[in-house]
């Protein structure tokens, strides 16, 4: 299995090496050459198995000679030892046909630990297997930080950098950050947005002296080894509901990561009746979506945060097929989006993307109206970005009519107890930590504050790395 960039410029190369890559050297994002795919009788024979045995078999599509199935299944299972519930991503009723799929049993309290507790033990594997070491950079809206910052933490060959916006995380977020004080660990508050640290990101991939320099590899979406272990709920998901009851999937939104994972999962084969993309007043998803309509607008602090985004990365991932993988198209509808700002969409490939696509966009009231509904209706705590997700599925079955038919599976990003506040305003429950982070209020925090600059935040890596 070999992975290609989307912008046609780069390397083709193999997991590893994409693993290691991040993003690809033409700014493109790396993408299997061909989609594999595990035909019905395959699948069935996942029905009912642990989901560190579903994981490897998925993943395994994807990881060509680079891992046994033995390394592969080793890595898969410490991953997921440290999570809190043995089924890693259960599914809890919420009402008739509605389910509601609980990601944030890892260390960090959200989804991303799903895919960064594997990440990290692919980085372990590769880097001993060359005898190298490691310069890993990220930026965060909050959650990706903190799961990456904890699977790395400690780690022999790999330091890590962690952009996040100064002030408009949470902070619980910040605190899961900040007080990891092992020395391979550095954060840095960038005075911006989370768009202002995506795009320094991005420059510093591009720098390919520096990069090259300092062995830089990314931990955010970009990255195809985040995507790959969250096709995996997908399948779960699936499979405990009935093969032969295609679910919806309600996904709240940012980076277009998560829910590309579930496009991948219906590249496999898996039947599934919709993904429903669900935003925050950050819409351009949405707008996207419905009209075609791609293009920059400021971003608007919400509850939400992991949300707030509006350059929408893994976007360019779906793009890349809705544009039959021609690479010239997608680089250069890019370099307008830089230039301009914006790019549309043809009215062709939007087609194509509504097959699978739907999008709904939920503001502040209803978000926060959902989890008081949802709290009153079952005493479940759902936190902001689920309750986005929640929201639009609901909108969304309310407008397809009495003919539509479940089950509706939506993804719940985050522990409630990782935006107290919100969900305290909403049900006037205030959610407690689980118990192994009951003192992180009291925990000493480390962090550096710096400018939006791309330069001063080279000067701070070049000064701190080992
Ligand atoms: C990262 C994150 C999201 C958005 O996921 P994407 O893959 O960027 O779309 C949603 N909710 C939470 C809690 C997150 O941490």
């Amino acid at each position: 299995m070999n992975y290609i960039s989307t912008r046609g410029d780069a390397p083709t190369l193999n997991f590893e090496d994409t693993l290691l890559a991040g993003l690809a050297r033409d700014g493109g994002l790396y993408v299997p050459e061909q989609w594999p795919t595990l035909d019905a009788a395959a699948l069935r024979r996942l029905q009912g198995r642990p989901y560190p045995e579903v994981a490897a078999a998925v993943m395994r599509l994807f990881v060509g000679d680079t891992l046994t199935p033995a390394e592969l299944q080793d890595i898969v299972d410490q991953a997921y030892a440290r999570f809190r519930h043995h089924s890693v991503a259960p599914l809890v009723q919420i009402g008739p046909d509605e389910w509601v799929m609980e990601l944030w049993h890892g260390p960090t309290l959200a989804f991303k630990d799903v895919a960064m507790q594997v990440l990290a033990r692919l980085y372990d594997h590769a880097l001993a297997k060359r005898d190298q070491t490691l310069t890993i950079v990220g930026a965060t809206s909050g959650d990706t930080g903190s799961a990456a910052i904890e699977a790395v933490r400690g780690r022999e060959r790999a330091c890590i950098f962690i952009m996040h916006p100064h002030g408009r995380t949470s902070e619980v977020q910040r605190r899961q950050m900040t007080t990891v004080l092992d020395n391979n660990v550095h954060n840095l508050a960038i005075e911006g947005t989370f768009d202002d640290c995506q795009d320094i990101l991005k420059s510093l991939f591009n720098d390919h002296a520096f990069r090259d320099e300092v062995s830089l590899s990314g931990v955010n979406s970009i990255n195809w080894a985040r995507v790959l272990p969250q096709v995996v709920y997908y399948v779960t998901a699936a499979l405990s509901l009935g093969l032969d009851r295609p679910p919806v999937f309600a996904v709240p939104t940012g980076n277009f990561g998560d829910v590309f994972a579930g496009y991948v999962a219906t590249k496999l084969g898996l039947p599934v009746r919709r993904l429903l993309v669900a935003t925050n007043v950050n819409d351009i998803l949405w707008r996207t979506l419905s009209a075609g309509d791609h293009s920059l607008a400021g971003v608007t602090p919400t509850m939400s945060p992991s949300m707030d985004i509006q350059v929408s990365s893994n976007f360019e991932r779906l793009l890349f097929d809705l544009y039959k993988r021609d690479p010239r198209k997608i680089a250069s509808m890019m370099a307008q989006l830089k230039e301009n700002r914006k790019f549309e969409i043809s009215k062709d490939a939007l087609q194509q993307a509504s097959d699978l696509f739907a999008a709904e966009r939920v503001d502040e009231a209803e978000t926060l109206a959902m989890i008081g509904q949802v709290y009153r209706e079952t005493e479940y705590l759902i936190d902001p970005h689920t309750a986005v997700g929640v929201a639009a599925y609901r909108r969304f079955k309310a407008a397809q009519g009495s003919n539509f038919r479940g089950p509706g599976v939506m993804l719940s990003t985050a522990h409630p107890a990782k935006f107290p506040d919100a969900v305290e305003r909403a049900t006037g429950v205030r959610p407690p930590l689980p118990e192994e982070m009951a003192d992180l209020y009291e925990r000493e925090e480390r962090y550096d504050v710096l400018p939006a600059d791309v330069q001063a935040v080279k000067d701070y890596i070049l000064g701190k790395r080992r």
